[in-house]
């Protein structure tokens, strides 16, 4: 990481220092100190005011304090936040009833982080290997891609190849199968082994870099893995919920997951929410007693969801993605910079690559863009993610790639 120093307020530094002394130092922020938030901005402690190109790794996608959003916490906040799954209560019914209604599917099995649905998943698909499509005890397989990111649990990094995430942590978890990502041939010989019970895939791989797979690849691995009976799981925790410019990303191509794994935009921002979609024949192998969390489900996640989801709805956030991804996109390639080699991405999920002998280019160019009132992360050195909440507007954006251009300008 960069030693370059950034001068910073007095304010600023002092919690930074308390992040540091106090915190355990498994992350490396940019030297922002944030205290509030509203749309598509933020401000800092000093009352700075940026634009938010990260929305928390995707979670802010409705925008920071949606009052929607944030009217729901505070009206089930009072009544009642928590249970446990040892009582019924009055929201989660009704609750799972509307996400399975929206997205299609019998069963939801709802779970707080992420990576706790996307283990749920791959619990799921083992219990289904075993007792729907016979595979010996303990022998069930899972086909997974280079270069994933599915969170941070043991099992979960197990089969990441990112030595950051996985060094030092073994022993790991046996029976994934690693392949190439957009790679139909390697996925097609792994599929020959009968004990693979599912292949888990992010539609786009996002902390990879924002890495958009061929068309037809999701559309062709959902009909290879139905031919080789194993479940197609698709972890849509940072492409679903109108990121890429649908409601899930695999709706780009028609296909339909046998298991969705959501999670971050579930509730806005306001809380850790995720989700499990399924139908019974795969959700039914999980008994009473057999998989579950304190937290998950609890009536203030399911109030809060639902306005969440509510609010994608209500205010077209899909097409908004769609529209003003694509304007960002020609923006930023019609700088025509030296300094960028690529753009990519699907709706307002994008990452710039950064063409510069500078290996540490790319994070002071997120310092130039912090102090020209742009927060935004680079990621695996070169790339820098741009994925502001889909309420941000067309002249923001505009406003925005003309800041980038003259950023650019501190490569030069
Ligand atoms: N899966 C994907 C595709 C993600 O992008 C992430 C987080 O960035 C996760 C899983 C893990 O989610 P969480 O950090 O909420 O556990």
């Amino acid at each position: 990481m960069s030693t370059e120093i950034v001068h910073v307020s007095e304010r600023t530094q002092h919690y930074i220092d308390l992040e540091s002394r106090y915190g355990a130092h498994n992350y490396h922020p940019l030297p922002v100190v944030l205290s509030r938030g509203e749309g598509a901005f933020v401000w800092d402690v000093d009352g700075r005011k940026y634009y938010d190109f990260l929305s928390g790794y995707s979670a802010v996608n409705q925008g920071h304090c949606h009052p929607r959003i944030v009217g729901a916490l505070i009206d089930q906040a009072q009544r009642l936040t928590l249970t446990s799954r040892a009582f019924h209560s009055d929201k989660l019914g009704l609750y799972e009833s509307f996400i399975t209604r929206l997205f299609g599917y019998d069963k939801v099995l709802p779970m707080n982080t992420g990576v706790e649905a996307v283990e749920t998943a791959l619990k799921l698909c083992r219990r289904w290997g075993y007792e729907v499509k016979g595979i010996p005890d303990g022998l069930a397989k899972i086909i997974v891609c280079g270069g994933n990111f599915h969170g941070r649990t043991s099992s979960v990094i197990s089969f990441s190849t990112d030595p950051a995430s996985y060094g030092g942590f073994g022993p790991y978890m046996p029976g994934f199968i690693i392949i190439p990502y957009n790679d139909l041939s390697a996925l097609s010989a792994a599929l020959a082994d009968p004990h693979v019970a599912g292949f888990l895939v992010e539609p786009i791989q996002g902390e990879a870099g924002v890495v958009v797979p061929d068309d037809g690849y999701l559309s062709r691995a959902a009909d290879m893995c139905r031919e080789a009976r194993a479940l197609f799981m698709a972890d849509e925790i940072q492409t679903g919920l109108c990121r890429t410019g649908r409601m899930l990303c695999c709706d780009h191509e028609d296909v339909r997951p046998d298991i969705v794994i959501l999670g971050k935009a579930l509730s806005g921002g306001l809380l850790p929410v995720s989700a499990v979609l399924a139908d019974d024949e795969i959700m039914l192998t999980i008994g009473p007693g057999e998989h579950g969390s304190t937290y998950g489900g609890n009536p203030l996640a399911c109030a809060i969801a639902i306005t969440a989801l509510e609010v994608l709805q209500d205010e077209h956030m899909a097409e908004r993605a769609e529209e003003l991804g694509q304007r960002f996109r020609e923006g930023i390639a019609g700088l025509r910079s030296p300094h960028i080699r690529m753009v990519r991405g699907k709706g307002l999920l994008n990452a710039v690559v950064v063409d510069h002998p500078d290996p540490e280019a790319a994070w002071r160019l997120c310092i130039r863009l912090m102090e020209e009132g742009i927060l935004a992360k680079p990621t695996h050195g070169d790339k820098i993610r741009f994925a502001p909440p889909l309420c941000i507007t067309s002249p923001q954006i505009d406003e925005c790639v003309e800041t980038i251009g003259r950023c650019l300008h501190c490569l030069d």
